[in-house]
Formats: structure tokens, sequence, C-alpha cells
């Protein structure tokens, strides 16, 4: 009886995970994200080993001999989303003390099943900032393995932070002894804490610069990191082909991250204007996640989370909200950046709606998901548009996303490399 209900997973895992063959998709409309309009009735080819060969009008592209299109004529086509601020191996559901009974394999259990979902949700890539364990260097490997279903992965393993900070576990007293593994201070323990992170896996470097809404006794305006420590993380970072992503809520932590030669501000709640300035003259990209806020006040003292990290959020949501759209306004560069896993995997793209509401025009939220995304993570040549030399990553969905941003969140159809993740254009 094990055998076979073994054998039979077996088999179900390979009939989900399928490999790369040549092929070919007619989309109904395609969206170009570079010039943010609607294309009719075109063809995207692609190769086995799941690469763009060719995008064009129907009627005028060949297909290779053998190879007939996926119907997808009567929806939308874009490039796969990205997300480059998840934490795929957190449970919403366990915030504050309720994290400390989960463990480390367990955390990786929790990975594997929120990749599916996240990819299935349409995000093909994502950019996850910060796991336990280096649980998220096991779940990328699994993926790229082809053992188990997600989307394309960068990782961070364990964030970076000082004794006491945001990215330290500060739910204990003394006698537990308890220390979170991206724990490091002073300049030269930062740059040897890179280094490790990078032996064990991590394809980036995430760092606490500034206080957190979801730790205990601290808070998110004030710094943490000194500008000299952020300094040699960047440094070593840069040295070793890894960027940086600094969590800063703070008004200073954001200029000291900025100034210290990081590359992408994670939340950036308290920016000013002369933050602003600094990272576009930096070319640092801002990014904000604003979806969460409702998540936090809604449902967050029903998953744990402390009484004084819904109290922070209250002060901090609306303010991060403002602070979006007067970057956005100045011109900021952003990625799309939700902090998946605060709020439950696969509602990734609720965020959209938020974007719009707060500043962006439809295609602004949709680039910052795509070629932004795409720029950032140093994957400008592979993800983030549909055209030749690229995955054949491609979504599809219901309607128009330039007039109605919100089809995002129901994906009926999602392509991974050439492989058809799902497909539920034929339903209504
Ligand atoms: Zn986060």
């Amino acid at each position: 009886m094990r055998k076979t209900l073994l054998a039979l997973a077996t088999s179900l895992l390979f009939i989900s995970i399928a490999t790369a063959a040549p092929g070919a998709v007619r989309c109904g409309k395609l969206l170009d994200v570079r010039a943010g309009h609607l294309l009719s009735d075109q063809v995207v080819v692609f190769d086995d080993s799941g690469n763009i060969t060719a995008v064009g009008p129907a009627a005028s592209t060949k297909l290779p001999a053998g190879v007939s299109a996926i119907d997808l004529s009567l929806v939308t086509c874009l490039p796969g989303l990205i997300d480059v601020h998840t934490h795929i191996t957190a449970d919403p559901a366990a915030s504050g003390y309720q994290g400390l009974g989960i463990s480390v394999p367990r955390e990786a259990v929790t990975g594997v099943k929120n990749a599916r979902i996240t990819l299935h949700a349409g995000f093909t890539t994502i950019r996850n900032v910060g796991a336990s364990g280096f649980t998220d260097v096991a779940v990328r490997d699994g993926i790229n393995d082809g053992e188990i279903e997600g989307p394309r992965m960068l990782v961070s393993g364990p964030p970076l932070g000082i004794t006491g900070g945001h990215c330290d576990n500060n739910l204990l007293p003394a006698e537990y002894h308890n220390k979170a593994e991206g724990v490091a201070d002073g300049p030269w323990a930062a740059r040897a804490k890179v280094r490790e992170v990078i032996k064990y896996g991590a394809d980036v470097i995430k760092v606490c610069a500034s206080g957190g809404v979801l730790s205990k006794g601290d808070q998110p305006g004030t710094p943490q990191y000194s500008f000299e420590e952020l300094q040699a993380i960047a440094a070593e970072a840069h040295k070793l082909g890894r960027k940086v992503a600094a969590h800063a809520h703070g008004t200073q932590s954001i200029k000291d991250a900025i100034n210290a030669g990081i590359d992408s501000i994670e939340h950036s709640s308290l920016i000013d204007d002369e933050g602003i300035a600094l990272a576009k003259q930096h070319g640092t990209y801002l990014d904000f996640d604003i979806y969460n806020d409702d998540f936090i006040l809604q449902e967050g003292a029903k998953a744990g989370m402390l009484p004084e990290s819904i109290e922070k959020e209250k002060k901090l949501g609306r303010l991060q909200r403002e602070n979006f759209r007067h970057a956005w306004e100045a011109g900021a560069k952003m990625a799309f950046a939700t902090d998946a896993g605060v709020y439950p995997h696969g509602d990734n793209a609720r965020q959209f709606a938020k974007m719009v509401e707060w500043g962006m025009k439809p295609i602004d939220a949709i680039q910052a998901a795509t070629i932004n995304a795409a720029d950032l993570l140093g994957w400008a040549g592979k993800v983030g548009t549909i055209e030749p030399g690229h995955y054949a990553d491609i979504i599809a969905v219901n309607g128009d996303p330039l007039s109605n941003v919100r089809v995002l969140e129901s994906v009926r159809f999602v392509m991974k490399g050439g492989v058809v993740v799902r497909n539920d254009t034929a339903s209504k």
C-alpha cells in the first residue's frame, strides 16, 4: 500500500513538472510591457530549452514543423510577474510567539507549498529576502532540479542584522540564548556574515538597516546598522557579485543605505525628499510594500502578531502609502515588492490595485513587476518581457489589465520556461 502511494505521488509529481519541448502560444492580445500597449493576435514561439525564439503577428509568424500553438485567443498574454520581496517559507498564520514552535525543516515544507501557490498565481520569478536555516536555498534548488513546482528564485538565506534588531529574534529572555542566524555586529563581522551566507547559497544579501514592525522591542524609524556597517556589507557583497536589499523604514537608515551603495530599499516607509533625491542620484530602487497594511490591521492579531506590531503598523501604513505616491511622482525607480508571507502567499497581485490607487497608472505598476523588477534582479536579459532570448514565462488573464489592473488577481494561464503550469482559459 505504501509503495503504491509513493509510486502514485511520484508519478503525479512528474506529471506536474514536465520538461520543455518546442512549442508556441497564440495570444488574442499580448501586452508589450515596454511600449505599454496591447498587440492583437500574436504568436510566441519557444524552443526545447524553454527560451523564446520568435514573437510576431499570427498571420506572418512561422511555427516550427510539428508545432501547434496553444490557443489563448480569448485572453490577454503578458510576461510572468515578478515579486522582489517575498518570504516564501513564512507562514502568515504563525506570527510572533507562534513562530517559535516552527522548526527549520518544517519551514522548508511551508516553502514548498507556497512556491507552488505563488507560481500558480502568475509570479514566475521571485526574490526571497529572508528565511531561516537556508530553507529558501533548499526550495530554490528543489525547483531548479525539477523536483518541486515553483517560480524562479533569487534567495538571500538569513537576513543580516544587529543584536536585538529587527532581524534578530527578541522574543525569549536571556537564559534561552536565542539569536537569529544572520546577526553580526561590526563591519568585519558583517563582512564575514556576507561571506557565510554566500557560502551556503545566497544569490542576494538582505540586511536590516532600521527597526521594523513585526519585531519585538524596536522602532521602525530608528537606525540599527551604522553607516560603516552598511558600507562594509555593500562592498563585500558587490565584490562577491551579489546585490544587497536593505530593510529600511526610517528616514536616516534609508539615506545611510543608499549612500552605502545598497541596491534596493525595502519598505522605504519614512523616506523624505532628500532620501528620494539620493535614490534617484544613485539609481537605487525603492520597494514599497503597500498592500499588506490592510492585512496586518485586519488579520494580524489573529495570526499572533504582537500588540506592539499592530500599533506600529497603525502609525506607519498610511505614511508609507503617501510616501509611495510622493516618491513615484518625483520619478524614483520602483520595483514590485509585497512582503508575501506577512499576508497569505498567492495574493501578491492584490498590491497592483493599491499601487494604482496611490498614484500609478496600471502600466506603471505592471512595469514595476516586470521590466523594473528584472532590472533590479540583474536578470533583464532573461525575464520581464516576452521577446526572443527570454524565458517563455507567460501568463494570461481575462480582459485588459491596462484598464482594470485587478484582472491580474485572477490569472487564467501560467507557463514557466515553455512548460504549462496551469490553463483555466476554457472555464468562465
Ligand atoms: Zn520582508
